[in-house]
């Protein structure tokens, strides 16, 4: 792959790796872009531009061929190896996120979890380990990415001792808007403005416009 793939582009492609992963699991060698953007809602013009920078050019009456896309996406996006994710604030959206399996559409795993309370929450997962935050430094061990689920005043916080363990992503689910060294990655996903802007598209853009 020559060209970088722009922030758009590359934020649809696990989205796209995931389709076509079910379309090689049954079977499929190719298809079309109609196809593609029913099923992921992205519509077809993007879909051509988006596979263009994965040097995938599908052709009139054939499409696209769905092994080409999968081993793009599978080397584009490294599935073959496991992102293994701290998870901070064990409370109700972190323990949701513990029970979610990620791993079944893409090769995350949450590995350890911290929290500053006491208990140990139940995981239906299987067995991952949740220690007291004063035990962050000692046991995060190489991990590179966290996702944080605490409250928004402790987040500072918490991120800088995650710099200071040379994490290189987090995904921050507080409302707080951190301050992060430039070689650090953030990803904010705050999910009451999700919430309330796709209410006021809702309200004012009735007809999807
Ligand atoms: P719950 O109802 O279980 O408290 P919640 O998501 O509504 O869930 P929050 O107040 O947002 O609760 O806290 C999320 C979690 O973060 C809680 O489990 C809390 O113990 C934990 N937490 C709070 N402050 C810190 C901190 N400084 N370090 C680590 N964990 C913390």
């Amino acid at each position: 792959m020559e060209k970088k793939i722009p922030q758009a582009t590359a934020k649809r492609l696990p989205l796209y790796y995931r389709f076509i992963l079910n379309l090689h699991n049954q079977g499929k060698t190719r298809v079309s872009s109609k196809e593609l953007s029913d099923a992921v809602k992205v519509d077809s013009a993007t879909i051509r531009r988006d596979f263009s920078y994965f040097g995938a050019l599908g052709k009139k009456g054939y499409g696209y061929n769905v092994e080409y896309l999968l081993q793009f996406f599978k080397d584009t996006l490294e599935q073959d190896a496991i992102t293994e994710v701290a998870l901070i604030g064990v409370g109700n959206l972190g323990t949701a996120l513990i029970n979610y399996n990620f791993s079944q559409s893409n090769n995350t795993k949450i590995v350890m979890a911290f929290d500053r309370s006491k208990r140990t929450a139940k995981t239906e997962n299987g067995n991952i380990p949740i220690y007291s935050i004063e035990q962050l430094e000692e046991k995060l061990n190489g991990v590179e990415v966290a996702i944080l689920t605490v409250p928004a005043a402790a987040a500072q916080d918490i991120a800088d001792r995650l710099i200071d363990c040379g994490i290189k992503g987090i995904v921050n689910f507080t409302p707080a808007r951190l301050t992060i060294p430039d070689d650090v990655r953030i990803h904010h996903i705050d999910l009451s403005v999700e919430l309330q802007s796709f209410i006021y598209f809702l309200k004012n853009y009735p007809m999807n416009e």
